[in-house]
């Protein structure tokens, strides 16, 4: 156990790789911190419905993620909100925060990603105006409105669908014809009548009156032809991007820019892991990367057994005789 002052693990990034991770750390009587940007729970807060964790046919994000966040504390977690500006290894892992400076023996960087943008003109002044890429937290200002979404992925297509809830038109613009979604959420979305599809299509502007989004520029490819479709509100999931800007490019990331990890989840700087939607090739299902927490735990145990035991080889070094 680590000294009052210093931890053996931080976690970086209250979600569902996280949580787990101090579930596992904390429980295994690791002295662990969990240092969160806003609220514990992560992107996963966000999701209306959650229907394929085992044990909860369905329940909502935000349940499910205050659940995380409690099982957490019960075994002895500590839960800090602050935002973290460096990250750099000198003997032990340094943590820069806005509430100061954390020494940990090792950090499990577990920062999740954020809703990519489409970058194309109108998007950003609109944001919060017509343009979203949160269904639950925004679709309820759409009541009786026309809506399109945008991606062909399992968000698009779900979202979409829970946006029927208030909608009076969802239209899913798809850059190909094909979808990316899972089978039973493509049936959800084709079975529904206020569901339609674009094809082959991509936005190349969000128009609006100043105050509000009132639609969008679109070009087919096929048909090679532009073309405008009045809408109220635009919700973007095409993809996410990594939380990493607080690494500086200090650790070594693939072309997306998600962080590299062996197969022990450890990153290009010592005594730093990575788990999660961070982590370049994960899979991201919230069980999949809670066990990812999980598992990046035991590759930490090890380190830190490890360490210890470099430590005192430090020591017998110095002092050959109190080997015995
Ligand atoms: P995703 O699987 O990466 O899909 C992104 C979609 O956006 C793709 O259809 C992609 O088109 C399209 N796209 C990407 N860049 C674009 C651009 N610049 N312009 C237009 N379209 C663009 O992302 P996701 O749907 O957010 O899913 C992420 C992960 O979360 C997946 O592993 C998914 O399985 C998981 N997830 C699971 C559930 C669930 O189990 N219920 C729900 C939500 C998410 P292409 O298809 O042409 O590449």
């Amino acid at each position: 156990m680590a000294p009052d002052h210093l931890y053996d693990l931080t976690i970086i990034g209250g979600g569902p790789a996280g949580l787990s991770a101090a579930i596992y750390a904390a429980r295994g009587a690791l002295k662990t911190l969990v240092l969160e940007r806003a609220l514990p729970g992560g992107q996963v807060q966000n999701t209306m419905a959650v229907e394929n964790y085992p044990g909860f046919p369905e329940i909502s994000g935000a349940e499910l993620g205050e659940k995380f966040h409690e099982h957490a504390r019960k075994f002895g977690a500590e839960i800090r909100i602050a935002s973290v500006r460096d990250v750099s290894f000198d003997g032990m892992v340094q943590v820069d925060t806005d509430g100061g400076m954390i020494y940990t023996r090792a950090a499990l960087v577990a920062t999740g990603a954020r809703w990519r943008h489409m970058q194309v003109a109108g998007e950003e002044p609109y944001l919060g105006r017509g343009v979203s890429s949160c269904a639950v937290c925004d679709g309820f200002f759409y009541r009786d409105k026309d809506v399109v979404v945008v991606g062909g992925g399992d968000s698009a297509v779900e979202e979409g669908v829970y946006l029927t809830r208030y909608a009076k038109s969802v239209t899913i613009i798809h850059r190909r014809d094909t979808l990316r979604a899972q089978k039973i959420l493509q049936g959800r979305a084709r079975n529904n009548p206020k569901v339609t599809f674009l094809w082959n299509t991509i936005v190349s502007e969000v128009l609006g009156d100043e105050q509000h989004v009132t639609g969008v520029r679109l070009h087919d490819i096929v048909a090679d032809r532009d073309y405008d479709l009045p809408t109220d509100g635009v919700f973007v999931y095409i993809g996410t991007v990594p939380n990493t800007d607080f690494l500086h490019g200090k650790v070594e990331v693939d072309e997306q820019g998600f962080i590299k990890a062996d197969c022990c989840f450890r990153t290009s700087m010592p005594g730093v892991f990575t788990a999660g939607d961070v982590r370049s090739g994960a899979w991201r299902q919230i069980v999949v990367v809670a066990a990812e927490g999980a598992l990046a735990v035991r590759e930490i145990e090890l380190y830190l057994a490890e360490e210890a035991l470099a430590g005192a080889e430090d020591v017998w070094q110095t002092h050959p005789h109190s080997r015995g």
